[in-house]
């Protein structure tokens, strides 16, 4: 099979029959052998109803219905596990996604051989102050961290080789740094080609404001596991080290102050925990063996863990 287009979608019943007849006249008229797969996050409108309609009629929809909404993360998750085409394609439900843009899509995956080709939505017809101000800080928070030259990091409509796909492993609300993970899982021909994006026609947007707090947590942890997720005591047995000797080097300053002054200048012993020094060389020393500990902690669970899945499939058709 040459082509899967993976669809997460929550509560978007209006776009889905609009959405399928779309795509599939994109996709008969290049002539690939495709399969369209929608992942149905725990939707409580009838879009279930929909894709079991649309799976009845056309053999190329395969639906899964999530038994309830475990995020776009999971959805995608799940899609990359069942997706069989050589080329994978993912994109929105609602619509913002143009499907005419997919076969220039897949011809950058296939003629040029590119692992992941991600969306720009150069122009983008979403709010500007709650949507393009801070996405365009976010992209570029995620290309100074990352060394990846893309624009638009989170866009819906992505192309990946199907090993891509496999390789990545995305939960939480990773969707948004795809690119990043596939670049970490050594998949580094990565470009991105403009696309032209949709205000949305049904429905509204899935995500609120909580988003730029959660990217921005999960820019960090991206960042902090790229770097240092195969050896945690790198980073913390460093600081921890650091800090340790901060303190110790002051705890023996004040040991030594006291001594020198007792025995030299025959000034009457002050308790050593009057001087301020104490106290921030104590707590130096106990937060560098937290440090320690942290790390020796993250390097057990390094070697002991395994990924498990994080959603349960309750139908599939
Ligand atoms: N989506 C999903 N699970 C969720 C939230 C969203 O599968 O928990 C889907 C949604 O139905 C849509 C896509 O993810 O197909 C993008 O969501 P949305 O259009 O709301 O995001 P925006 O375009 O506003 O960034
Ligand atoms: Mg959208």
């Amino acid at each position: 099979m040459q082509l899967s287009v993976v669809i997460p979608l929550y509560n978007e019943e209006e776009s889905l029959k609009e959405l399928h007849g779309l795509l599939s006249k994109v996709l008969q008229t290049q002539g690939y052998t495709y399969e369209i797969l929608l992942i149905d996050d725990g939707s409580t409108d009838k879009s279930w109803n929909q894709i079991s309609r649309l799976a009845v009629t056309d053999p190329h929809v395969r639906g899964y219905r999530f038994s309830k909404n475990f995020g776009k993360s999971q959805a995608l998750h799940l899609g990359f596990k069942e997706a069989c085409g050589e080329v994978v394609m993912t994109m929105d439900a609602d619509l913002q996604d143009n499907p005419e843009e997919i076969p220039a899509f897949v011809e950058l995956i296939t003629r040029q051989n590119y692992d992941l080709v991600s969306g720009w939505k150069r122009k983008r017809y979403d709010s500007f102050f709650a949507k393009n101000l801070p996405s365009k800080l976010f992209n570029w928070a995620a290309r100074k961290t990352s060394g990846l030259k893309l624009h638009d990091f989170n866009c819906g409509i992505k192309a990946y080789k199907n090993e891509v796909v496999k390789n990545v492993d995305v939960f939480g609300e990773m969707h948004r740094y795809i690119p990043v993970l596939a670049k970490n899982a050594g998949y580094t021909k990565i470009t991105e080609k403009i696309v032209q994006h949709q205000s949305r026609k049904y429905g509204q947007t899935k995500f609120g404001m909580e988003r730029f707090i959660n990217g921005f947590l999960d820019l960090v942890t991206i960042w902090f596991l790229s770097k240092f997720g195969k050896r945690p005591m790198h980073f913390f047995g460093a600081l921890g080290v650091l800090m340790f000797l901060f303190g110790f080097i002051a705890a023996a300053y004040i040991g030594g102050m006291k001594i020198y002054k007792l025995i030299y200048l025959y000034e009457p012993a002050r308790l050593v925990a009057d001087d301020p020094w104490f106290y921030i060389a104590l707590t130096s020393m106990i937060l560098g063996v937290q440090f320690f500990l942290a790390g020796f902690i993250g390097e057990m669970i390094l070697r002991n863990g395994k990924q498990k899945e994080r959603y349960r499939v309750a139908e599939k058709i």
